[in-house]
């Protein structure tokens, strides 16, 4: 059987790339790619020849029985998406929980991944943390998700697009209040990589004085709720408070 190779790639500098995961691309049978052209032009950066094949999210689920077939057949391959750790907001978590289920072995190499680069250097509590993807991107849904992590104890990191940045920002005002720890973490690995901190109010200013500041590729970092200042002004104070006491007493 053959061995299902989970290979992070660059998040901006092209430097970013083990040894290990270079060598894998090389010597798999064939790589499994979210956008064949964009891994085909990390290939060549690298001097890689190598079999690539489509494995996107608008497809993942039919090509999966043809991916575990070859696996069965002897052939090792390697996942690639277009940046950073595959299945962190990208494909492959069907494959490879579908190859589990199959028993084939799957090996996962360490990389680039925006949420770790992000925890890494914000300055925020990473001694436990909450991934939350991307917001939603329609206005009610995600005033309802960050009121949902108003009392989160953890700190929140989420994706987020150039397009949405303002209005998040603004929501996280209202929602979350004056008093939260907001870090903005735009451009990571790349020339014009920065790191915003302030309350959401804050970084809205910044913002809106300077529109670079608004391009890019980006992380948003919200600090754990600290105090009953952070619940204080929500609907449903009381139980809120009850539920950030408890959530302090889980392990
Ligand atoms: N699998 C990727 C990873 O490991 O980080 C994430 C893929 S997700 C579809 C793309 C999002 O990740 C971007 O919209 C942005 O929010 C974040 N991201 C990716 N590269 C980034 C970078 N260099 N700087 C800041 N955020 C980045």
């Amino acid at each position: 059987q053959g061995i299902l190779y989970i290979v992070p790639t660059p998040i901006g500098n092209l430097g970013d790339i083990t040894e290990r995961a270079v060598k894998t691309l090389a010597e798999v049978a064939a790589i499994a790619a979210e956008d064949t052209r964009h891994t085909r032009k990390l290939m060549q950066h690298y001097g890689i020849q190598n079999d690539v094949f489509a494995l996107h999210e608008h497809n993942e689920t039919q090509r999966v029985d043809a991916v575990i077939e070859r696996l069965l057949q002897g052939d090792s391959l390697a996942l690639v998406s277009d940046a950073g750790t595959p299945l962190i907001n990208d494909p492959g978590y069907v494959l490879v929980h579908r190859c589990r289920e199959r028993g084939l072995k799957v090996i996962a190499l360490p990389g680039a991944c925006a949420v770790t680069v992000a925890l890494s250097a914000a300055g925020l509590p990473t001694d436990r943390f909450a991934f939350e993807g991307f917001l939603p991107s329609k206005p009610q849904q995600r005033r309802a998700k960050l009121e949902a992590l108003k009392i989160e104890p953890r700190t929140v990191v989420v994706y987020e697009s150039p397009h949405r940045i303002l209005h998040t920002l603004a929501d996280m005002n209202v929602v979350l209040g004056s008093g939260r720890q907001i870090v903005l973490a735009r451009e990571l690995t790349k020339q014009f990589e920065t790191y915003l901190n302030g309350t959401a109010a804050e970084l809205l200013q910044v913002l809106t004085d300077d529109t670079n500041q608004q391009r890019g590729e980006m992380v948003l970092l919200i600090a754990p709720a600290q105090s009953e200042a952070d619940v204080r002004d929500g609907p449903g104070e009381a139980a809120k408070r009850t539920l950030l006491l408890l959530l302090e007493e889980l392990p």
